[in-house]
C-alpha cells in the first residue's frame, strides 16, 4: 500500500487511493456519500447512481459502517463537502469487513459508558476525542524527554520484578520468580538512586510502577506510568526547579504540536501553559491554610497526611500548581532526608494540582548511617536492602529527585475526570484485560 494517499492530503485534481474506514453512509436517492476516515481525518466519496457502474455502486454503498476499503478515485474541488473536496470513485476494495452490529458506535452519535468503551478500546480510539487523549499523551512524553535531555539527563530502564518493594508492604504484587517470591515494582525509587552514585550521576526514567491499591478511585490505577527524575548534588529545591520545567515542558509540547488534538476536545482556547515560579508552602503553612477555609469537619494536626478533601479544600485556595514542602520526617519514606534544621521536618516534597498530587520528591539520605537507623526506624530490615545500602559506603553523592505520575499529569491536563481515560488498557481492581 505504498501509493496510498491520506485523506488530508487528497488534493483537487490528483489521482488517489485511499486506504481507511467507512464512518457513514448517506444515501440521498440518486445520489449517495461515503464518508472514509482515516488517521488524518475523514473524506466525501461521491456516488452518483446512474452515471456509475453498478457493481461500484452496489459495493460503495452495501459495506457495513467500519469496515476497512480502498478507494481509488479522482479528487475533486466541492464547496459543499465536509473538507471542500470530495473523491469519484472508480475502484473499491473492502479489505475487511465489519459486523453490522458493533459493540460501541465509533461516529459518537451514541454515548458507550466507560466500561464499555475500555472493552472496546480499538473501537473507542476511532473517535477523533479519544483518540486526541493519546496523541496528546505522545506529545506530552516527547516534551519531557526533549526537557530531560536539555537538563543533562541520561535515560535509563530499571527492572520491574524485584525482590523487595520500598514503598509499604501492603500495595506489593507478588509474583512467583522459579519458586521464590518476588514483587512487581511499586517504584524505580532504589535503582534510580543508586546511579547517581554511577558515572551517570542524572538520570530519568520513564516506566511503568505497581500499586495494589485499597480501593478503586478516579485517581489510582494499579499500573501507572512513573516519570522519575534523580540527580547527583542536587538538594530538594534544585529537584523542584527540575519539576517545575519538567511539568511546564509537558505543557508546552502539547500547546505547540497537539493544537488539532485540543481543538478535537474543545481546549483549544481554554488551554494553558502554567507559568514559572509555583509557590512553595511549607507543610505547616499548608495545615494552617487548610484549616482556615472552614471546609474540613476536623481540623487538621501537625503530623497528619492530607486526606483528599484537604488536599481539594488548599487547591480551590491556592488556584495553581503549587509545592507543598517540609513534611514531617515521620510521615516521608526512610530515604528522605530531614532538614538540617530540624530532624523532625524531611526535605520531602509534594508538588500538587489544585485538584490532587502528582509528584512526591526530596533530598535523599546519602549518610550510610543515618540511612540503615532510618530501614529500623520504619519497621524495614536493612538486610534485605543490602543491595542498595551497601553502595553507599562506596562514595553516594548527596542528591535528590522524585516520581510524577504521567497520567495524573495528563489527566489534570486535560481535565480528565476519571485517570482510567488516559491510559489504553487500565488495570484496576475489576480490569486485567484487555
Ligand atoms: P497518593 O497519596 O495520591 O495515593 P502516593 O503518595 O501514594 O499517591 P507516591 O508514592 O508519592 O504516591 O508516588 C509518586 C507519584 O506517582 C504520585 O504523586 C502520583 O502522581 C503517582 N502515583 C502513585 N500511585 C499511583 C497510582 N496508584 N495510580 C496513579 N498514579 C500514581
Ligand atoms: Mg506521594
Amino acid at each position: 500500500m505504498e501509493s496510498r494517499t491520506y485523506t488530508a492530503e487528497a488534493t483537487p485534481g490528483d489521482r488517489v487511493t485511499l486506504a481507511g474506514w467507512v464512518h457513514e453512509i448517506r444515501d440521498l436517492g440518486g445520489i449517495a456519500f461515503l464518508i472514509l476516515r482515516d488517521t488524518t481525518g475523514k473524506i466525501q466519496i461521491k456516488f452518483e447512481k446512474d452515471a456509475m457502474d453498478d457493481e461500484l455502486v452496489e459495493t460503495g454503498l452495501n459495506v457495513h459502517r467500519e469496515s476497512v476499503i480502498t478507494v481509488t478515485g479522482d479528487v475533486e474541488e466541492e464547496d459543499r463537502a465536509p473538507t471542500g473536496v470530495e473523491v469519484i470513485p472508480d475502484e473499491i476494495d473492502v479489505l475487511a469487513e465489519a459486523d453490522p452490529e458493533l459493540p460501541l458506535d465509533p461516529s459518537g452519535k451514541v454515548d458507550a459508558e466507560l466500561p464499555t468503551r475500555l472493552d472496546n478500546r480499538t473501537l473507542d480510539l476511532r473517535k477523533e476525542e479519544v483518540k486526541a487523549i493519546f496523541e496528546i499523551r505522545s506529545g506530552m512524553l516527547r516534551g519531557v524527554r526533549e526537557q530531560f535531555r536539555s537538563l543533562g539527563c541520561t535515560e535509563i530502564n530499571t527492572p520491574k520484578i524485584v525482590a523487595t518493594g520500598t514503598e509499604g508492604g501492603t500495595e506489593l504484587f507478588p509474583v512467583t520468580y522459579f519458586g521464590r517470591e518476588a514483587f512487581m515494582n511499586q517504584s524505580p525509587q532504589l535503582f534510580k538512586q543508586l546511579m547517581v552514585g554511577s558515572g551517570l550521576e542524572r538520570v530519568f526514567e520513564i516506566g511503568p510502577i505497581f500499586r495494589a491499591e485499597e480501593h478503586n478511585t478516579p485517581r489510582h490505577l494499579n499500573e501507572a506510568t512513573s516519570i522519575d527524575f534523580e540527580s547527583a548534588f542536587f538538594d530538594a529545591s534544585d529537584a523542584m526547579d527540575a519539576c517545575e520545567r519538567i511539568v511546564i515542558a509537558a505543557y508546552e509540547s502539547v500547546a505547540d504540536n497537539c493544537e488539532e488534538q485540543l481543538d478535537a476536545l474543545g481546549l483549544a482556547d481554554e488551554f494553558e501553559v502554567p507559568e514559572a515560579g509555583f509557590p512553595r508552602l511549607s507543610y505547616e503553612e499548608a495545615i494552617e491554610r487548610i484549616n482556615a477555609t472552614g471546609e474540613l469537619d476536623e481540623q487538621l494536626v501537625w503530623g497528619d497526611d492530607l486526606p483528599t478533601e484537604a488536599e481539594r479544600a488548599l487547591g480551590n485556595d491556592v488556584g495553581e500548581h503549587y509545592f507543598i514542602t517540609e513534611w514531617p520526617s515521620e510521615i516521608k519514606p526512610f530515604y528522605i532526608k530531614d532538614t538540617d534544621h530540624d530532624t523532625e521536618l524531611s526535605t520531602g516534597f509534594d508538588l500538587m494540582h489544585p485538584r490532587l498530587e502528582l509528584v512526591s520528591g526530596g533530598q535523599r539520605e546519602h549518610r550510610h548511617e543515618h540511612l540503615i537507623a532510618g530501614f529500623e526506624q520504619q519497621g524495614l530490615e536493612p538486610e534485605a536492602f543490602e543491595y542498595y545500602t551497601k553502595m553507599f559506603r562506596y562514595g553516594m553523592p548527596p542528591h535528590a529527585g522524585w516520581g510524577l505520575g504521567g497520567e495524573r499529569l495528563l489527566m489534570t491536563m486535560l481535565g480528565l475526570e476519571n485517570i482510567r481515560e488516559a491510559v489504553l488498557f487500565p488495570r484496576d481492581r475489576q480490569r486485567l484485560s484487555p
